[in-house]
């Protein structure tokens, strides 16, 4: 596969101690990379619980030493967080119901008790279903409204299109909403008190911008299958952590 597609943060590659990448669909994450069993909780263990991977159960894996940390999604966000503070890394899988049950909110007060501070916190949210393709019915509307770690949800009565589509956007089902998803991660980290200049998301919808394969809704529409994209983040094998 083209390395053409392994996609960057320009937020995370600023920092020279670290390395990132949210890989294609299909690709395999490094060999020793740590990541748990997912299960659209808010559970954040360490890499060394997360190794050999899926050997437990959860969705966010932070590292203090060199060892990659890794989730894996389709539509839900990949988040990648980097604390300049302590250099300590963290992967995080959210999805809407991983969102709602607070794993960013988890991840971040598991960073701030490592010793990072909200300002010390850099964030890249990768490729994920955004409003352009994710239509929501009144039911899972109606969830996130009610719940409290939602305080400024985003939402579209009419479908936005996506300018950057390379296939067509998903065909409203349900007379639904669509809603922003990426922008749900962002607010929750803001409530975090994470500066927004230090939050990005990069603008790929998994559905109708990202490589084919790559979106499991989009699969439930067109059946044409769809791989697994891994996110990756490791602090530098060379890197000696200040004291
Ligand atoms: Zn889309």
């Amino acid at each position: 596969m083209s390395d053409a597609l392994i996609r960057t943060s320009a937020l995370l590659s600023s920092l020279s101690w670290l390395e990132h990448a949210f890989l294609p669909a299909g690709m395999a994450p490094p060999a020793e990379s740590a990541f748990g069993r997912q299960r659209h909780t808010a559970s954040i263990i360490t890499a060394e619980e997360a190794f050999p991977p899926k050997i437990r159960e959860a969705d966010g894996v932070i590292a203090n030493g060199s060892r990659p940390v890794a989730v894996y999604t389709a539509d839900c966000l990949p988040v990648l967080i980097a604390d300049t503070r302590r250099h300590q890394v963290a992967a995080v899988h959210a999805g809407l119901q991983g969102a709602l049950a607070g794993v960013l909110p988890q991840a971040v007060a598991r960073l701030i008790r490592g010793g990072a501070t909200p300002e010390s916190l850099y964030v890249a949210i990768g490729p994920a279903i955004a409003p352009c393709c994710y239509e929501l019915g009144d039911e899972a509307l109606n969830n996130i409204l009610t719940n409290p770690l939602a305080t400024a949800p985003r939402y579209f009565s009419s479908q936005p299109r996506n300018v950057r589509a390379v296939r067509p956007q998903a065909q409203a089902a349900r007379r639904g909403v669509w809603f922003d998803l990426p922008e749900l991660g962002r607010q929750m980290l803001l409530d975090m008190q994470i500066p927004a200049a230090q939050i990005e998301i990069l603008p790929v919808c998994t559905y109708c911008c990202a490589e084919p394969r790559s979106s499991y809704r989009r699969n439930t529409h067109t059946s044409e299958g769809y791989d697994l994209r891994y996110a990756w983040i490791r602090r530098r094998n060379s890197e000696v952590r200040s004291p």
